[in-house]
């Protein structure tokens, strides 16, 4: 790195909020994709115009710039791929406004989500994106990958929620997107462009998101089926509800099976072939009724367990049984292919078909759960990592799972974003004409592409 661009950043920024020994940067080196890319120096800006001066010294020496939160993404976006700059946004981290009468809060990119959500909680809001690292991920990343979780099934994701940003562009101009109304034509809508933009064509420096009144309760059925043809159909009919549920989550056989032997409970049995947690929340008679009226048309499809309740206590032992799956895949092998693909949710049965196909057919276990109202299967191909004719098999079964996907409408990413991890299998999807769109684009907001480079692309 050059030592002038250090000087600069510490004249700029003063030497503490400057880091460029080898074992500070260690720690800005990786995610959760177990990859890991060095940078050359990280700064920690504490506004627009700081980053807009680090951008334009990154542009006068040529030199890459990686906007960071927590480092928790599973596509390597936070990674440096050509060394460079990191930019690290954890001490940006204020809510700025909470514009009541409007239900927006403007907030800096580094807030923690879970801390947004406790602010708001305690004034009677709720910003609903949850993915599951909310107790860890930063809004900035959240809308950067446009993450979602559980509560899409009926709140939708990230870019639902974002109305206005503060950017910074690979020029280091200053621009503001958006607005704090619900209706807003004028131009293009570089907002939702920038929402799930990866880190590749802007930092943002401040957020505004739309808030809601926070639910008064809630209360969780679990519920399985012997077979995946009544479970689905009594999904869809959740679905069509107009009181859809808050959470629609599911296990396929695979992952019943992974659980079962590793979580045990007086109160719940994880059994059959698909399996759901399901949530309704609202006020109490509104989750009275709802639960009431789930487990009436649960009941049609015959299922073997059924269990529903809004005690806390029981509520943690059914949740408890989600997060145990994770933990559970340890015992199929040391190394994760981990896939966030989706489809459209008529034809979630046949991609789990598929994906047993594949488990069966390159002797590999592969287990499947998600959220079943937006289609969103995580796909983990386990493997052991000294086996080497094992791993190949995962990476040829990878492929072949992304492939299907594409062919039954679906996305290759839900969740995760592609960054390094599926920037290959953009080509699946997508023909020249239509990477050339996304190059230009990227072209607009960075012509001398510093920011973040190599990735999606
Ligand atoms: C255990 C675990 C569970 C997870 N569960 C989910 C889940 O349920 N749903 C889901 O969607 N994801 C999930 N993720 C993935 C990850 O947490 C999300 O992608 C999250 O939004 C990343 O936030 P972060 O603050 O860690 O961002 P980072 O990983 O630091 O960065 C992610 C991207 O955002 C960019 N970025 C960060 N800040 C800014 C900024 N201010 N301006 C411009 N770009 C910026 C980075 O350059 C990078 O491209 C999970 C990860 C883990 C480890």
């Amino acid at each position: 790195m050059n030592k002038k661009l250090i000087e600069e950043f510490s004249a700029l920024l003063g030497k503490e909020r400057v880091l460029s020994e080898t074992e500070e940067l260690l720690c800005y080196s990786y995610d959760a994709t177990s990859k890991g890319f060095m940078p050359d120096v990280v700064v920690f800006p504490l506004n627009a115009e700081e980053i807009s001066k680090i951008v334009k010294l990154c542009l006068k020496y040529d030199t890459p710039v990686v906007g960071r939160g927590s480092g928790s993404g599973f596509s390597g976006g936070s990674l440096p791929l050509k060394g460079g700059v990191v930019v690290s946004f954890t001490k940006m981290n204020r809510i700025l406004e909470l514009d009541e009468e409007n239900m927006f809060v403007t907030v800096e990119p580094g807030i923690i989500n879970a801390d947004l959500k406790s602010y708001l909680a305690g004034k009677g809001y709720f910003y609903p994106p949850d993915p599951a690292s909310y107790e860890f991920s930063t809004i900035g990343g959240n809308v950067a990958e446009c993450s979602g979780g559980p509560s899409a099934v009926k709140y939708g994701v990230t870019k639902d929620y974002v109305a206005a940003l503060e950017v910074i562009t690979g020029e280091g101009e200053i621009i503001n997107t958006g607005s704090k109304t619900v209706k807003n034509v004028s131009g293009y809508n570089l907002t939702q462009l920038l929402t799930g933009s990866e880190g590749t064509l802007c930092l943002f420096s401040k957020i505004t998101l739309k808030i809601l009144s926070k639910p008064e309760t809630n209360s969780l059925i679990l519920v399985s089926f012997g077979d995946i043809d009544k479970g689905f159909k009594a999904a869809i009919r959740l679905l069509k509800l107009r009181n859809r549920p808050s959470m629609l989550e599911f296990m396929d056989k695979s992952s019943i099976e992974s659980v079962k032997s590793y979580f045990k409970s007086d109160i719940i049995k994880i059994e059959g072939k698909f399996l759901f947690i399901i949530e309704a929340d609202g006020s109490q008679a509104d989750v009275d009724k709802s639960i009431g009226e789930y487990e009436k048309i649960l009941n049609e499809f015959s299922p073997i367990f059924i269990f529903a309740s809004g005690k806390d206590e029981d509520k943690k032992v059914i949740m408890d049984a989600r997060k145990a799956i994770s933990p559970s895949l340890r015992k199929y092998g040391d190394l994760k292919i981990n896939n966030d693909i989706a489809v459209p949710v008529n034809k979630i049965p046949q991609m789990l078909s598929f994906l047993e196909e594949t488990s069966r057919k390159y002797e590999i276990p592969v287990i499947n759960f998600g959220h079943f109202g937006d289609g969103n299967i995580h796909v983990n191909i386990m493997l052991e990592k000294n086996n080497a004719g094992m791993v190949q098999n995962g990476e040829k079964a990878k492929y072949e799972i992304l492939k299907k996907t594409v062919e039954l409408g679906g996305s290759l990413s839900g969740e995760h974003g592609i960054g390094l991890e599926k920037k290959e299998f953009m080509k699946l999807k997508y023909g020249d004409y239509y990477m050339n769109i996304l190059k230009n684009i990227k072209n607009v907001f960075d012509p001398q592409n510093i920011i973040n480079p190599g990735k999606i692309f």
